[in-house]
């Protein structure tokens, strides 16, 4: 069989089984089998990949491969659980059970940070950082800031600091433990502090997919108080750490900008507070400065 067939029998079989993107899925298992010498199984190269060796013969034992991580995807288990990797602003993120997977509106949070924010910026903390995806970005992208990456599991935190090595981060990245209501920050002058944080309220459970509430990390994903607890935490602790003059930026759900803005109001130091939409059109991130004087 050669891969082209065997991609259409393997979408057909992901499309039965009933999970998203299932063409995508095949082809970046098919990657993650056939490119053994340094592709990234990021999607651009799996679909170009698929594309120029669509009549590569397949070995028996490259199949069996194959099926075995075929049958990890039907069973509901997420792509990026299965091959240990997502992308996140064009580079690629170890994952793990215990990080949520990236996900694209969170890149939002990035290029607000670099188009908005000047570059004589220099240190930052990203507040659950999970993979560290976002303090990663930010580094790779303005070569002269330092971070840290607050995680309270120690799980995500390996992962995260085995993200910063890949990338040659770890001179300017250190991994914390803490927890974002009592995060260890007391004392720091940031200039940024930015978070993706737990924001889904439990009475929504019913509304998260079932592949996300069954295979990511719940920590990760709810937050108590309808959803706010985590936001809240992150805004006291901005309130708190960042000098004058130094930016908050939060992703938060659909329907919670409005619940921001305000407790960014209530804080009494935050100057332009803004909200800004992801591709889909809902508000995604809200951002404010926290006053000079
Ligand atoms: N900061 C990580 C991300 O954006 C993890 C977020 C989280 O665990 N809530 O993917």
């Amino acid at each position: 069989m050669h891969l082209g067939e065997y991609l259409a029998c393997a979408t057909k079989r992901l499309i039965e089984a009933g999970g998203d993107n299932p063409r995508l899925s095949a082809e970046i298992l098919a990657c993650e089998v056939l490119c053994l010498h340094g592709v990234q199984s990021v999607s651009d190269s799996a679909r170009l990949f698929c594309i120029t060796e669509t009549r590569r013969e397949l070995s028996e034992d490259e199949v069996e491969r194959l099926d075995s991580l075929l049958a990890k995807r039907a069973a509901g288990c997420p792509v990026a659980q299965i091959v240990g990797r997502k992308e996140f602003y064009g580079r690629d993120f170890l994952v793990s059970r215990h990080t949520l997977i990236p996900r694209p509106e969170t890149e939002l949070l990035i290029d607000i940070i670099l188009q908005k924010l000047p570059d004589c910026l220099q240190i930052f903390a990203d507040l659950g950082t999970g993979t560290g995806c976002i303090g990663c970005i930010l580094a790779v992208e303005r070569p002269s800031w330092r971070g840290l990456l607050i995680d309270s599991s120690m799980a995500a935190l390996k992962v995260a600091q085995a993200n910063s090595i890949r990338l040659g981060l770890e001179q300017r990245l250190t991994v914390l433990c803490g927890d974002i209501q009592r995060q260890p920050l007391m004392g720091c002058s940031l200039d940024i502090l930015v978070s993706n944080p737990p924001y889904i309220a439990w009475s929504e459970r019913d509304s998260v997919m079932e592949e996300v509430f069954r295979w990511e990390p719940r920590d990760a994903l709810f937050s108590e108080e309808n959803g706010l607890q985590h936001l809240a935490g992150c805004i006291r602790a901005a309130a708190q750490t960042l000098r004058p003059g130094g930016w908050v930026l939060l992703e938060h759900g659909a329907t919670q900008g409005q619940a921001v803005r305000q407790m960014l109001c209530d804080q009494g130091v935050f100057v332009r507070s803004e909200t800004a939409h992801d591709l889909a059109g809902h508000e995604r991130c809200t951002y404010a400065q926290k006053r000079v004087k």
